[in-house]
């Protein structure tokens, strides 16, 4: 109990400031690598206080830079922090963090997007899926220019199981450019409503926290920052292969202001397009005004089980794919102005 009591109220010793620590190894902010620096600990402990209680707790910080979050995570009674840093100039500074909390900081050298996660922490922290996550949190103020290619890759991670969810319904906080957050929490009907709020929420519950505003930055980002929390599903609300459920969102959000049919038509050849797209509608049952913002998760479930069931039929139309036609319409007859209308849709 008095050992539970210590660990619980572990603190950093006295270092010099997040401020100090950027002058000391002269850390200015790459631009390329959308450095955008947190030096307000209570924000960063906001922050932190968002992934839940995280005494004993494994945790993989994404993306530390000078370590603001990366105190925070510690103060909050973490066990074992693990963090992946891209740009070697913040190592020192992190080496003396993990100086500063023996046995408690691991330190990765490398690319988030390419680092197996599921190898970074113990098998034994797992949990089975259908139980409560794992004590293990992924937690990160992530660059702008990665954060949105780094959470497809872990929706599909959570569909797959893999990756960090490997352990289980592995719990994520993460930072998103404030349109990015607010897309993918939206709700049907919304403006904000996209492909990302579909592919985010059939698999996660997804909450938007709060908002950072661009100011609290050094240097100022140009927009403000939501800070956002998955929770994967122990059911997702969709059962088809993620690729199928990707597929399918993406081509009903083709055209965002017009009737949802006019985007499931895209995943049927010219040839087939009107007797399939009908097919597909009325198996769903989707009535095929609605426009895409107004589907709801059960609406795209209906038209992915619908067009899974036609594909199982008809293999071949799996691998079509509508925008590849159309490349290749416009490598062979040069510009086409419909088509570039299209892209911009
Ligand atoms: N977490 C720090 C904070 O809040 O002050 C730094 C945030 S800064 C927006 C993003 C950090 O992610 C930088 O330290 C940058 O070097 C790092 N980074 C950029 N791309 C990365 C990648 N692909 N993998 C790991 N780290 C990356």
């Amino acid at each position: 109990m008095a050992a539970t009591k210590k660990l619980a109220s572990f603190r950093l010793p006295p270092l010099p400031t997040v401020g100090e620590l950027i002058k000391l190894y002269n850390l200015r902010a790459e631009k390329q690598l959308s450095q955008n620096f947190l030096l307000d600990l209570r924000l960063t402990d906001k922050i932190v206080r968002q992934a839940g209680c995280l005494n004993n707790a494994h945790v993989c910080e994404v993306g530390p830079g000078p370590g603001g979050i990366t105190r925070s995570i510690l103060n909050a009674g973490a066990a074992d922090l693990l963090v992946v840093e891209k740009d070697s100039r913040f190592i020192p500074g992190l080496k003396l963090l993990s100086e500063a909390a023996p046995g408690k900081l691991r330190i990765v050298h490398g690319d988030i997007l390419t680092y197996r996660m599921d190898r970074g922490f113990p098998a034994n922290i797992s949990k089975p899926w259908d139980q409560d996550p794992p004590n293990l949190h992924v937690i990160g103020n992530l660059p702008f220019s990665v954060s949105t290619p780094l959470i497809i890759k872990w929706l599909e991670n959570v569909a797959n199981r893999t990756g960090p969810f490997a352990f289980g319904r592995t719990r994520l906080t993460l930072t998103f450019q404030k349109e990015v957050a607010e897309r993918l929490t939206a709700s049907t009907g919304s403006r904000q409503r996209s492909r990302l709020s579909i592919m985010a929420q059939y698999l996660c519950t997804v909450h938007n926290c709060f908002t950072i505003p661009g100011r609290a930055f050094v240097p100022k980002p140009e927009v403000d920052v939501g800070v956002v929390h998955f929770t994967p599903l122990v059911q997702p609300q969709i059962q088809q292969p993620f690729k199928l459920v990707e597929k399918v969102v993406r081509n009903v959000f083709q055209f965002r202001r017009k009737h949802c049919h006019k985007g499931v038509e895209k995943l049927f050849p010219e040839a087939r397009r009107a007797e399939l797209t009908q097919e597909v509608m009325q198996q769903a049952d989707v009535d095929p005004i609605l426009r895409p913002t107004e589907l709801t998760i059960p609406h795209i479930r209906a038209l992915a089980d619908a067009y899974a069931s036609l594909c199982r039929r008809e293999p071949g139309l799996l691998s079509y794919e509508f925008r590849e036609e159309l490349r290749l319409k416009r490598l062979g007859a040069g510009y086409s102005p419909a088509a570039d209308a299209l892209e911009d849709a």
